[in-house]
């Protein structure tokens, strides 16, 4: 937990936001400026910041995001036309947040990424 991080106040419930989600090691929230029709991120509950680094040995972490993601992707009907999963790591990735989230993204045909 870092009392500085949007996302870990989020998850503490500190900060209010659109729940979509939440289980033992992640939660999911809509994106407070979307940039697709659905925008949802998925976040775990500990502050990773570092996808190599700090994530080590949370396997089963990092998996739960892609796992809860596809769920997501389904209940809110993109399995047909398709989505796009994203993490943003540090400055040239664009990462804003620090603390590791994945974007769901869907409901418009995406542009190519980069
Ligand atoms: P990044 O750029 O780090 O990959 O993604 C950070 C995302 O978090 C951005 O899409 C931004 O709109 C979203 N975001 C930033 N602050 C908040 C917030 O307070 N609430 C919600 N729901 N999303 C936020
Ligand atoms: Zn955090």
């Amino acid at each position: 937990m870092d009392q500085q991080c949007i996302f870990c106040r989020i998850g503490t419930g500190d900060v209010p936001a659109e729940l979509l989600y939440r289980d033992r090691s992640v939660f999911a929230i809509k994106d407070i400026a979307p940039r697709a029709p659905t925008h949802i991120l998925v976040i775990p509950i500990e502050h990773y910041t570092d996808i190599a680094g700090s994530c080590s040995g949370s396997e089963q972490t990092l998996g739960r995001l892609i796992h809860v993601a596809g769920t997501l992707a389904k209940s809110q009907g993109l399995s047909e036309k398709g989505y796009r999963l994203v993490i943003n790591q540090g400055d040239d990735g664009g990462q804003t947040v620090s603390h590791l989230h994945m974007h769901l993204l869907g409901g418009r045909r995406l542009g190519p990424e980069g």
